[in-house]
């Protein structure tokens, strides 16, 4: 009797335990997210019939529906048993027009980095302003993390403004981006070793994250010896590949194929992250075959006149004469090659980050991703693979693990609610049912009608 009673006691203090519900106490206002699926991480634990609480920008509570009682005045939000799961980060992009974030949005896309930020100093128009107003809810769009402007040598393809001269002009530039805020440093082809150097000793000196291009007086083996933070675009690796030829591609196509997974085991050696950005290299010498063709792209009735003509512009900028359907051929065989690279990546474990570099031309904000998503996949990677690198790896990259990518108390709230199973189907993050970025929620009406505004001054902007 007595060893039952003890038994009955436990069960009731268990029962007791588990019923005890989670109350979130009065103040600042609350949505919550009831009847949900968590997924806390890809490829990690889904809690289902579950709430998601939302103060501010955090996540401050995730309990079962039955077990959280809720401030009075929450907004509540129906999940339908839906999954609600981290926004994915485009982890090399340029932002600068606040009218496109909504397209990212869209996209499930709720953070991302700017390789390459706007103005030197951080007032208006700058990418710091435009981070900053878009945590205040002034502009709609991902949470921003970025560099400072790019630093290049004389004969920069971005032109004078970007360009310093001498080495102490490296360090001086550093020192601006670190006093107006930025968290990294982009170093760019043009430099020389010298100047390179001081980038990067002035950057660690004053704890920026260094971004980086192979300058053409550097190889990729000097670059990873400096353990500089990311190397963008697999630049360099042709060349350390013994690729031979005229141009990039071309060297691309000619690298010998024995040499990949050494290089890849070398570079997963060197700790250093490479962000392929394969979307950029392809996307550009596509259209230039047909523009009028992908000027037809569904995606593109978000494009601006200004960004228009900036693509259109483009192919003036190559070599007179360029057979675009030739060049295209190239590209095409280089891009098997990345993506043989990229395999080889996968294999020796290299960290690796996903980007698309928008908005180089008909590389569209927030749609490219999903192609850029489709070659890590073609690379063999697994959805959840994929997924975990856009989410996870983006956080641990910046050295904000637990901040995003996960659904976690104590998180910021960057989360998508799914219809369906992105680690199924990756053509899930094309229609979110609903963002939440920042701290502020879209539902998908709210993104319906904010896209059909994007649409309306695009349109108008071309007509004028
Ligand atoms: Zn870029």
């Amino acid at each position: 009797m007595i060893i039952r009673r003890a038994v009955l006691a436990a069960l009731f203090l268990a029962a007791s335990c588990a019923s005890a519900p989670r109350v979130i106490e009065a103040g600042e206002p609350v949505t919550a997210f009831r009847n949900v699926t968590v997924v806390t991480e890809y490829g990690g634990e889904r809690l289902t019939h579950h709430t998601v609480a939302v103060r501010g920008d955090r996540i401050i509570a995730i309990a079962p529906d039955n077990a959280i009682v809720l401030p009075e005045g929450a907004t509540v939000v129906d999940g339908g048993g839906r999954i609600l799961a981290p926004g994915i980060a485009d982890m090399h992009v340029h932002y600068q027009d606040p009218s496109v974030g909504v397209l990212m949005l869209a996209n499930s896309i709720t953070t991302i980095r700017n390789p390459s930020g706007f103005g030197v100093g951080n007032g208006p128009g700058s990418t710091i302003d435009l981070a900053a107003r878009t945590v205040r809810g002034e502009v709609i769009g991902p949470y921003v993390y970025s560099s400072g402007q790019l630093i290049d040598g004389p004969g920069s393809f971005w032109g004078p403004g970007v360009v310093v001269d001498t080495v102490e002009g490296v360090r001086e530039r550093v020192r601006q981006d670190a006093e107006a805020g930025y968290i990294a440093i982009k170093l760019y082809a043009q430099l020389t070793p010298e100047q390179f150097r001081a980038g990067v000793e002035e950057a660690r000196a004053r704890n920026l994250q260094i971004y980086s291009h192979v300058p053409a007086s550097m190889t990729l083996e000097d670059v990873l010896a400096l353990r500089v933070d990311s190397i963008e675009h697999l630049d360099g690796f042709e060349r350390s590949l013994g690729g031979e030829g005229q141009g990039l591609q071309s060297r691309w196509v000619a690298a010998p194929a024995d040499r990949v997974a050494p290089l890849a085991r070398r570079v997963a050696e060197s700790g250093v992250w490479q962000v392929p950005t394969l979307i950029v290299n392809l996307a550009p010498s596509r259209a230039f075959v047909d523009m009028n063709a992908a000027d037809a792209a569904p995606e593109l009735r978000y494009a601006v006149k200004g960004l228009l003509d900036f693509w259109h512009s483009y192919p003036a900028r190559l070599p007179p004469g360029t057979d675009f359907a030739a060049r295209y051929r190239t590209v095409e065989q280089a891009h098997v090659r990345r993506i043989e690279m990229l395999r080889a990546l996968r294999e020796a474990h290299a960290p690796l980050l996903i980007g698309t570099d928008a908005p180089n031309p008909y590389v569209m904000y927030g749609f490219s991703i999903h192609e850029e998503l489709g070659f890590f996949r073609e690379a063999g990677f697994s959805n959840t693979e994929i997924l975990r690198i856009a989410t996870l790896d983006a956080a641990r990259f910046l050295n904000k693990t637990g901040e995003f990518g996960v659904v976690r108390e104590g998180a910021r709230a960057d989360f998508v609610l799914f219809d369906g199973d992105p680690e199924r189907d990756l053509a899930v993050l094309r229609t979110p049912q609903g963002v939440m970025a920042a701290g502020h929620w879209y539902d998908r009406a709210r993104l319906d009608a904010l896209l059909a505004e994007s649409e309306r001054v695009a349109q108008a902007s071309r007509t004028q």
